[in-house]
């Protein structure tokens, strides 16, 4: 223990608990300690907004509480937000011009509820602009750098949570995914990841980018780091229509069930494997990677089995047809009227929107906007979206089937490690990146990204675990029992 207190950045969420309850370390200690860090790491672009003395005074505060007997679940916890979730005490930019120097009136429901099971926030993270994108090169405010190759992506779009975690900046970090934007950093930065169930987290505060898809969740270097979080941001909010009409659920404690077979806790699983995840394409470091994974999984017990998603390579044209046609209604809102950028050249009322849409908005938001526009449009509404609606459906179907033979589905999270900043340079390119992903974000399903080892470069690979709706319990489980009996999650980059 002592060696891992001069070096709390090693210790994940629940070591922190167990730390701080036992009074081994104060909260402010460990917060002076990780913005030390978050300094001296400046160069991996993870952060876009830290605020030290605010941090410093909400750990003494948390240590303050703690004296007068105070156990919040979270208490002293130093965590970090993806900057597309609004914050009152911080400014919000969601990675684009656009919202430069914009300061929310309130906090996003994920934030507050963080806030309040006694969670510090040290700041906000980078992210792809609007959360759009694969690598976090879209960020209006540069790169974000993978901390096992900074020559390397640590995926996106929260590509900051992901490389602030992976480094030991934060032990955990929120993010979203709307097509795969937390499993798939996760995955590239050899951390562990979950996308609850679309309703399981409030999308009350999220900047919007493709509202049926978008939902919160967690980047941690453990599935019970992840569980401890998800615990306390998740449940019903009255103030998101879409959000789910559930009690509060305690993931953490759930995992400390017992199994029958303390050497087989997976005794009985059934794990479906979609032959469809296992393409010839698959590049064959992370095929290696995954099914060493898979065979750990048999050995605790778990069976695996054959099932198909027939539409995977389809759930790329759905999701790029879908999710642009909702961010193009979404971002609607910014015209240099209401808040965000607002052009200083104009003649008229159409001039002031032109200028500011123009200016304030990256390439690939504007790619988006026009592609969501033009398949939304009178003459293509039904040749493209209403397609893409009807096959969204089909997609889910699929899942159900194999959920009749199988509890989890499992397979890549990406086709390939972390490529070189720079590299991808075709944003098609970058879509069909995302095949592995999108099934279960357009079905809405929850899904996890677990560490499976490393594949070329020594860049780590991510195991996708896909449950049903609100199966997020069992996920975190499986995870769980992996990470009690492998090491690959506890490894970090090299140097940190
Ligand atoms: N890579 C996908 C996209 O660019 C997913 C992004 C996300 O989940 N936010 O849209």
């Amino acid at each position: 223990m002592t060696s891992d207190l001069a070096h709390p950045e090693r210790l994940g969420v629940a070591a922190l608990r167990r730390a701080l309850a036992a009074r081994e370390l104060s909260s402010a200690e460990l917060v002076k300690h990780l913005l030390a860090r978050i300094t001296a790491h400046h160069e991996l672009g993870a952060f876009l907004h830290v605020d030290a003395e605010r941090a410093l005074a909400a750990a003494q505060a948390a240590d303050a509480r703690r004296a007068r007997g105070d156990a919040a679940p979270l208490l002293g916890v130093p965590i970090a937000h993806k900057d597309v979730f609004v914050t009152a005490d911080a400014p919000t930019t969601a990675g684009s011009k656009m919202l430069a120097g914009y300061a929310s009136p309130f906090d996003a429901t994920v934030v507050a509820r963080l806030a309040d099971a006694g969670a510090i926030s040290l700041g906000k993270l980078n992210c792809d602009e609007f959360a759009m994108g694969s690598a976090n090169e879209n960020s209006a405010y540069g790169a974000a750098h993978n901390p096992w190759d900074r020559a390397r992506v640590p995926g996106g779009s929260s590509g900051g949570s992901a490389a602030a975690v992976a480094a030991r900046l934060v032990p955990a970090a929120t993010g979203t995914d709307t097509g795969g934007s937390i499993r798939q950093p996760a995955a590239f930065s050899g951390i562990t990841g979950i996308k609850p169930t679309y309703g399981v987290c409030s999308r009350y505060g999220i900047i919007a980018f493709a509202s049926s898809l978008d939902q919160a969740g967690v980047l941690a270097r453990s599935a019970e780091d992840c569980a401890l979080l998800l615990s306390a941001m998740s449940g019903h909010d009255p103030r998101d229509a879409t959000s789910a009409q559930r009690p509060p659920q305690d993931y953490a404690a759930a995992l400390q069930a017992k199994p029958a077979d303390a050497a087989r806790p997976l005794q009985g699983l059934r794990v479906g494997l979609p032959r469809e995840f296992f393409p010839d394409g698959l590049a064959p470091d992370v095929a290696a990677a995954v099914r060493a994974a898979l065979a750990e999984l048999q050995r605790l017990g778990a069976s695996l089995i054959d099932v198909s998603l027939p539409r995977t390579e389809l759930s790329i044209p759905v999701y790029y047809i879908i999710a642009p046609a909702e961010a193009s209604s979404n971002l609607s809102r910014y015209d240099g009227v209401r808040y965000g950028h607002r052009t200083a050249r104009y003649d008229d009322l159409l001039d002031l929107y032109r200028n500011t849409r123009a200016e304030g908005f990256g390439a690939e938001v504007k790619r988006r906007i026009m592609i969501g526009t033009y398949v939304l449009s009178h003459g293509y509404y039904d040749a493209y979206y209403l397609q893409a609606q009807k096959l969204r459906r089909m997609i889910a179907d699929d899942f159900q089937r194999c959920f009749g033979d199988c509890a989890v589905i499992a397979g890549p999270v990406a086709p390939s490690v972390a490529w070189k900043l720079g590299e991808q340079d075709d944003p098609v390119k970058a879509y069909l990146a995302d095949i592995f992903t999108l099934p279960a974000s357009l079905a809405g399903l929850p899904g996890m990204s677990v560490p499976a080892g490393s594949g070329e470069h020594g860049m780590p690979v991510g195991l996708q675990l896909i449950g049903n709706y609100f199966d997020e319990a069992r996920l975190l489980g499986v995870a769980h029992a992996l990470q009690q009996a492998t090491d690959w999650h506890v490894a970090p980059p090299p140097g940190f």
